[in-house]
């Protein structure tokens, strides 16, 4: 391998940047020149692409979002898009790609891997929702973004003696909502996975909670359920308690990347390249057993993980 190329896609996540970061300082490192591809696959077929040096990645490690930028691209689902990309890739002397995204990008790079271009995926996602790692870079940032957040917001609460439910980021998974549930006490966890939609359950949970004394009732509710407004309407109508609403949004994806989103980026960075420079294609990094992994691409987005009977590395 000459010439890598790095890409960030899908959602921003804080760590891509240490990602990027230690792709390009290992790839240096082992005598290879780095191309960096701003917006993803987007980017990409617009050709825009940048060489990258050791410099370019100075004072990154620490900041949130992704110094590459990342889009969305839909002419990159189909075969045409596909095989342009990896025209691109060759015209540009890229023989080896780094993905850093969730499982959208990765059947991005397992065409580019079929057009003959070796890839390696990276999971960069707050949402941790990639079946084949128990770690997503920026998840931990995230979570403890969010819980932060639920801390403050349960001192009103108790202080109004209100009922809250707090709205989480995690798409269709209940990851972060599971997560932030237990780190923050809550009395309701609403996981997408489990939602049984029986809006009695938790009135009556709620009930009872005010009969044993307790000042508040925290429900954190996951982004995959959604309605927090209006389910914070109808609990208040039920139990005459004042309930409220919040959204936290984007603010959960942003920011200083965590320590462990750091250095955990940083090793999986570095995994990336080595695979490459071993000639390996189609493979993407996770973390399972407590161990850095790594897998056939389309064996991992075959895998499932189940957010109830998983144990996952804490
Ligand atoms: P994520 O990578 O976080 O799952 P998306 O699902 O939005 O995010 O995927 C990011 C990008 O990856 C898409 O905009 C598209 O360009 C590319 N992509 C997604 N699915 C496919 C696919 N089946 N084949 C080729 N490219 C894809």
């Amino acid at each position: 391998i000459n010439t890598i190329g790095v890409l960030t896609s899908g959602g921003d996540a804080p760590g891509m940047n240490a990602a990027i970061r230690a792709v390009v300082r290992t790839a240096i490192s082992k005598g290879m020149n780095v191309k960096g591809i701003q917006r993803g696959y987007a980017g990409l077929l617009n050709e825009e692409i940048v060489d990258m040096n050791s410099r370019s990645v100075s004072e990154i490690i620490q900041r949130g979002g992704t110094i590459l930028y990342t889009a969305r691209c839909e002419e990159f689902r189909t075969e045409e898009g596909q095989a342009r990309g990896a025209e691109m890739c060759r015209k540009h002397g890229i023989d080896g790609l780094v993905v850093i995204g969730g499982d959208g990008s990765y059947r991005g790079a397992g065409k580019l891997a079929e057009h003959g271009i070796n890839t390696v995926g990276l999971p960069g996602t707050i949402d941790l929702d990639i079946a084949c790692t128990d770690y997503t870079i920026g998840f931990d940032t995230a979570v403890n973004t969010a819980m932060e957040a639920i801390d403050k917001i349960r001192d009103t609460s108790t202080s109004h003696e209100r009922c809250s439910i707090i709205e989480v980021m995690g798409r269709n998974a209940g990851y972060i909502a599971l997560w932030c549930g237990i780190a923050n006490g809550a009395e309701d966890i609403l996981l997408p996975e489990r939602y049984d939609c029986n809006e009695q359950t938790i009135i009556n949970h709620i009930i009872e909670h005010r009969k044993n004394g307790k000042k508040h009732h925290i429900i954190i509710n996951a982004e995959g359920i959604g309605h927090s407004t209006s389910m914070a309407k109808r609990i208040e109508a039920a139990t005459g308690i004042e309930t409220r609403a919040s959204i936290l949004g984007y603010m959960q994806r942003g920011g200083m990347p965590s320590c462990k989103d750091r250095v955990y980026a940083s090793i999986m960075g570095a995994k990336a390249v080595e695979l490459l420079a071993e000639g390996k294609s189609n493979r993407v990094v996770g973390w399972r057993g407590g161990e850095f992994v790594d897998y056939d691409l389309y064996e991992a987005l075959a895998m499932q993980k189940d957010i109830c009977e998983e144990e996952y590395a804490i």
